[in-house]
Formats: structure tokens, sequence, C-alpha cells
């Protein structure tokens, strides 16, 4: 229930120092009214002539910014006023005013106001501090707004100086990851075109073409993929891990064997299939069984396991090699970031495969954690959504 409070106590709270007789004529020339929860009583940008005054309940007053959001500016209770803004300068509201409780108003039309306004100093002195407080805490508020705006430009001008670069570091590292293969290459090529070569020694000119070809042709697929990706996003279907880890197991072997390196994999029988790509999926266990094969020592052992944990299906890669420094971690899943020698061993790779590997599992919404000791080994954790 609301009791409607008396006019003539409210209205010395709204105006401060009003006569008796300058009450009784606001009184004379206005109406009391009710509202219900919700009720609109100004619109934004409607041309409307009331004068509000609240006896009881709550508003909160509301604006639109930017065409978007509606931001609440205050909310207004018992001996608040609204509505002399539009009525002053025969303007449109310039926010919505809404009942946010049961709400009494005194209200005036624009004669009334008029009426009053000319008869009462107090009112009229009234209004006018409201209004000049509006105006200054408007001002503060597209001030505050214009420096949201200069700070998100800022921003986006930050990112896009920090795109260029990327962009600019991604080109001249490519430039520089073709030359060495096509310099060798055509080097060879060269010496095979004058026929200098013989024998063993060709046979070796011929292998080391192939391979340094086979370098560009492996860097412009990566590249090809990492953009794809990018691109467009593949449609994700029900992925057996199991058949894919099994794949990437079997195109591991003859490299393992050529290593000395025994290459395990443990699939898990009752494995639920995850929400994937499966090319994807399978390009991104690639590149780490081909690391751990690559970074183990002679004789050394890598073990593939899957496994299901809650909702997700894990999958790890271990490997006993020559391990990643805590300093290194976290720039290994860097575009172009690779080792190229450890000790005596030389290591081939562009340092593309675990960039790689990283924006599938991103992608798929899954997680990939390392854990590794330098000399002691790594081991790389998959963890993938599980098919719904
Ligand atoms: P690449 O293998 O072509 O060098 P990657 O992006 O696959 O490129 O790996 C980046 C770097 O991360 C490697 O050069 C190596 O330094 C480090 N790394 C990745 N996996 C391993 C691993 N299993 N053991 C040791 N170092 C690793």
């Amino acid at each position: 229930m609301t009791t409607r409070r008396a006019p003539s106590k409210i209205i010395p709270r709204a105006f401060p120092g009003i006569k008796p007789n300058e009450i009784e004529e606001l009184i004379a020339n206005s109406q009391v009214r009710s509202y219900a929860p919700g009720a609109v009583l100004c619109r934004e940008n409607a041309v409307e002539d009331r004068f509000y005054m609240i006896l009881e309940g709550e508003v909160e007053v509301t604006k639109i910014i930017n065409n978007t959001a509606a931001r609440q500016l205050k909310t207004l209770g018992p001996g608040d006023f609204f509505g002399e803004m539009a009525l002053i300068h025969n303007a449109p509201r310039a926010a919505t005013v809404t009942a946010t409780s049961s709400l009494t108003t005194l209200e005036l039309d624009k004669p009334g106001f008029d009426r009053v306004l000319h008869s009462s100093s107090s009112i009229a002195m009234a209004m006018v501090s409201e209004i000049s407080n509006r105006l200054r805490s408007n001002d503060q508020m597209a001030v505050d707004d214009l420096r949201l705006r200069a700070s998100e430009l800022a921003d986006a001008y930050q990112k896009l100086a920090e795109q260029d670069l990327a962009r600019r570091e991604f080109l001249t590292n490519v430039a520089h990851e073709l030359r060495t293969p096509l310099m060798v290459a055509s080097g060879y090529l060269q010496m095979l075109q004058k026929g200098v070569m013989s024998g063993d020694q060709l046979t070796a000119g011929v292998d080391t073409v192939a391979r340094n070809v086979q370098q560009i042709v492996s860097l412009v697929n990566d590249i090809l993929f990492l953009q794809e990706m990018d691109l467009v996003l593949p449609e994700f279907q029900s992925v057996d891990m199991n058949e894919v880890a099994k794949n990437v197991t079997e195109k591991y072997k003859t490299k393992a064997v050529e290593r000395d390196v025994s290459l395990r994999f443990a699939p898990s029988p009752s494995l639920p299939p995850v929400s994937g790509d499966s090319k994807s999926l399978e390009r991104a266990l690639m590149a780490l069984v081909d690391n751990a094969v690559k970074f183990s020592p002679k004789g050394g052992d890598v073990e593939v396991r899957l496994n299901q944990r809650d909702e997700q299906v894990v999958i790890a890669v271990e490997d006993h090699g020559i391990g990643i420094s805590k300093e290194n971690v976290s720039r290994i899943f860097n575009r172009f970031y690779h080792v190229e020698r450890h000790e005596d061993d030389l290591f081939g790779g562009i340092g593309l495969g675990l960039a790689i590997t990283k924006q599938v599992i991103e992608q798929h919404q899954g997680s990939l954690t390392v854990t590794s000791t330098p000399g002691r080994g790594s081991i790389f954790t998959l963890a993938l959504k599980k098919w719904k």
C-alpha cells in the first residue's frame, strides 16, 4: 500500500525557502497522479510538456549512449523533480524516466508551470540551481565519454601497430627461412648443370636438393595451413582420437626407426569421440610427435597416451630428450621460434609446428600444456572436449 504523502510536506524539500502562499499556488496549479512500477513518464527525444515532482516512490533516469546501450544516469526519489529542462528550453526530452516502484507525482502542465515560475521566486531559483547542476554533470559525463573513446582509440591503434609489426616480422621470417634451402638447392643445381659431380657425390647432391625442396614445400604448406585456419573455421565432427593418434604414430614410424627411437602408442579402448576437425587435430598431434622424436637421443623412447578425464579426452606425448628450459617454455609456441643446435646435435625445422598445434587447439577450445625438465625430457598434453 502506498500512502500519498501530503504535497505540502514534500514541496519544501524540492524548493527550500518556499513560502506557504507559493506552496498553495503550486498545489492549485498541479495535479497528483499515480503510476505502476515500469511506467514510462518521459521518453528520450519525445516532445512532451509536463513537469513532475516525486511525492512517493522512485524513478530511474536513463539515456541511450552511442546508439546502443541505455545508461542509467541516476535514480530520483521523493522531493526530486524532473521534466523542467524540456519545458524551459522547449526542447525534446533529453532522457527517459521510468518508475521503478509504485509512484505518486505532483504534475504541472506547461501553462501551470509557467504561472508558478512567474509567481514564485524560490521555485524559479531552485530550478536555476538544479538546471545548472544538471548541465555541469552532463558536461562531466561528456568529458568522461570522450576520455573513454580516446583510450579505446589508443588501444585500437596500439593493436593495429602490433599487428603491422607482427605481419612485417612474419614476412621477414618467411623470406629468411625460404632463402637458406633455396640457396642450398640452387647451388647444388648449378653444380649439377655444370656436370662437375659424379658417383656418390652426385647422389648426395641430388639428395640435398630434394631435402631442401622438401623443406620449402613443408614451409609453404605450414604457412598455408596457418593462413587457412585464420580464415575459415572447419566444421566440427565426431573424431576418434585413438584413430588420429594411430595414423600419426604410423607416419612417424620410419623416422623413429631412423633415429633409433622407440615410438609407442597406448590407445584407450573406451575413449569417447571428441568434437573437432580430424585433419587439423592430426596436424596438431604430428607436430608434437615430430618434436618428441626429433629431440630424443639415440635409443630414446617416445610415448603417445590417450585417456579420458571428466568431460575431456587427454592426449599426452612424452619424450626423454633434451627438454626445454623454463625461460624458453613460453616462447616455443611463437611462430618461427626454433632451436637449431643442442650441444653437437643439429635439428631441422622452421618453428611453425607448435604454433600450428596451439592454433588448432585454441580453435577447438581445448588446452595445450607442457611440462619439461632440461636434459630429462618433456610431456606435451592436449585436452579436448568430448563430442556431445
Ligand atoms: P620446430 O620443431 O620446427 O623447430 P616447433 O614450433 O615445433 O618448431 O618447436 C619450436 C621449438 O620448441 C623447437 O625448436 C624446440 O626448441 C622446442 N621444442 C618443441 N618440442 C620439444 C621437445 N619435445 N623437446 C625439446 N624441445 C622442444
